[in-house]
């Protein structure tokens, strides 16, 4: 207790004997202010790595992401623990940037170099595997492969000949004509023929 009572007033006593303009105290307060931030943001990180630790990925997410838009310039241990958790939520490209941002910053003398390096490579081969995924997942999407319903008419305006059963080809000798073979006398399209001409696999008829 005598111990306690002499550490304090060696903490006390000079700031009685420091006369402080209210510049200086204002000063002081915001350097402490911000040391009690930086240092709340240093456990918001730690509890961060403690979740990704056990698995609990999408709590580390939150308590690094606080720590992102929170911290004045990111450390790169932050950088490090944000783009291996992103690998674990499958968020592939996040994951690509933070870790490549982290080994830019520490080269190879990083402390969790080796981990970065073997996570980011199974991250870029999921972003790749994923981008494949996607692509498959826009051409599916293409109306030809889908059966058009026509309405109830089940008739089409032959889009080759736009409904006027001859076909103009331009030629050096003048403009040739040729009945369109596609669509009927009436310059239409059936629905089924439609739709096999719109996949390419209408054949002259
Ligand atoms: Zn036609």
């Amino acid at each position: 207790m005598k111990q306690c009572f002499i550490v304090i007033a060696l903490i006390v006593i000079p700031h009685f004997l420091l006369a402080q303009s209210p510049a200086e105290k204002a000063k002081e307060y915001q350097i402490q202010q911000e040391q009690f931030k930086k240092a709340q943001l240093m456990r918001e990180i730690d509890s961060g790595k403690y979740f990704l630790e056990i698995g609990e990925y999408e709590l580390a997410d939150k308590k690094l992401k606080y720590a992102l838009d929170n911290i004045k310039s990111v450390p790169s241990e932050l950088a490090y623990f944000f783009g291996k958790n992103s690998y674990f939520l499958k968020k592939y490209k996040q994951s690509v940037d933070w870790l490549t941002k982290y080994i830019q910053l520490k080269g190879t003398s990083g402390q969790y170099y080796q981990d970065a390096v073997a996570v980011l490579q199974k991250a870029e081969n999921n972003l790749l595997a994923q981008k494949k995924v996607e692509t498959a997942q826009i051409a599916e999407v293409l109306s030809q492969n889908y059966d058009i319903d026509c309405g109830p008419s089940g008739k089409v305006i032959c889009p080759v000949c736009k409904g006027s059963t001859v076909i103009i080809k331009a030629g050096i000798f003048g403009n040739s004509y040729k009945t369109c073979t596609y669509c009927d006398k009436h310059g239409l399209l059936s629905c089924e023929n439609y739709n096999k001409l719109i996949r390419g696999e209408l054949t002259e008829q």
